[in-house]
């Protein structure tokens, strides 16, 4: 059977043009810095989100762990969302592997932070306490519904921190998506920050690494952690061929997926077992069940994956389904029919 996978958009398989640019790509031993197509690949990131230097890496966890690594020494504190996927979703790298303490504060129902948490969360010089180095911002929010934060916002928070110290990461995973759902350069985005991960291998369809963007001596700082944390590759050129063509291509289609996003959750709203959290920004859709329906997630995941529909859960009763480059008009009508079967 052929699926209509909903999963997320990790499950995105490379394009055939990718396929071919990378069974052709030139390559090289990029631990010597010698891989010609990892290194065009870094130059056009880096200027693409407006940054000095880039840094290819096999995934966006260690893109998050290299860059807060490289801002933070052990025992500095970062502040983070309690919501984002740093925190979540990271096996808590930064703190195992890193040594780096985390401030956690709530995520307003959009993904920000408050101002005024950051401000409260603030260390004193005073020995008892961390030092606090750094404030980490996740756009689009995954956990919060592929909320987008808007460039004033992120403005807003770098503004209040720098003067005080401290720098802005930016775990930037789908930060096209968020691009194309304002309609703004990325570079918009990305300006307030000191440094930023985004993946290739989400909506953008290449089918592995992530780039750690940001000045030259963090990005040095950087390599030698990518490094440390085993993730040195040698001809990834071979990756960094399907990464061109995502950043070159992939990246101007996005907005095809966010209105498929939203007529999902059209098609969806429909429904009466299903409550919308209201119209989705970007390309994920996230609804729970109402009260009325008896059936577990685990039985409808299961029930909808004899129509061919691949869903996950996202929480007892919550969903999430994320559509893609591989998601088209009619797989959004085969998932809305199947959820008619399945449920009323
Ligand atoms: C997927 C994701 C990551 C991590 O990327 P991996 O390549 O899966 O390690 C980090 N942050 C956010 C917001 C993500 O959605």
């Amino acid at each position: 059977m052929e699926y209509v996978d909903l999963r997320s958009d990790t499950v995105t398989r490379p394009t055939p043009e990718m396929r071919a640019a990378m069974a052709n790509a030139e390559v090289g031993d990029d631990v010597y810095g010698d891989d010609p197509t990892v290194n065009r690949l870094q130059e056009m990131a880096a200027d693409m989100l407006g940054k000095q230097a880039a840094l290819f890496v096999p995934s966006g966890t260690m893109g998050n762990l290299a860059g807060i690594l490289a801002h933070c020494q052990r025992g500095d504190e970062v502040i983070l969302g309690k919501q984002n996927h740093t925190y979540l979703h990271e096996a808590g790298g930064i703190s195992v592997l890193g040594g780096v303490h985390s401030c956690q504060l709530d995520n307003q129902p959009d993904g920000s932070l408050l101002i005024s948490d950051i401000e409260a969360a603030l260390r004193s010089d005073d020995p008892h306490e961390p030092v606090t180095r750094l404030v980490s911002l996740e756009n689009t929010h995954n956990h919060c519904g592929g909320t987008v934060q808007t460039p004033e916002t992120t403005r807003r928070i770098a503004d209040f921190v720098h003067p005080r110290g401290l720098k802005v990461h930016l775990d930037g995973a789908r930060i096209f998506n968020a691009a194309a759902a304002l309609n703004v350069n990325v570079k918009e985005l990305t300006a307030p920050v000191d440094s930023v991960m985004f993946c290739l291998s989400k909506g953008l369809c290449a089918p592995v690494g992530s780039v750690l963007c940001g000045d030259k001596e963090f990005i040095k700082r950087a390599h030698r952690l990518r490094k440390m944390l085993g993730g040195g590759m040698r001809q990834a050129g071979i990756l960094a061929a399907a990464g061109l063509i995502a950043l070159q291509k992939m990246t101007r289609r996005l907005g095809e997926d966010h209105t498929r996003a939203r007529n999902l959750a059209e098609g969806l709203s429909e429904n009466h077992a299903i409550v919308l959290d209201g119209a989705p920004q970007t390309n994920m859709v996230f609804f729970d069940l109402a009260s009325h329906v008896k059936l577990s997630t685990a039985e409808i995941t299961a029930k909808l994956k004899d129509y061919g529909i691949l869903v996950s859960a996202s929480g007892p009763r919550r969903f999430r389904l994320v559509t893609h480059y591989w998601i088209d008009d009619s797989a959004v009508e085969r998932t809305v029919s199947a959820f008619r079967s399945v449920l009323q």
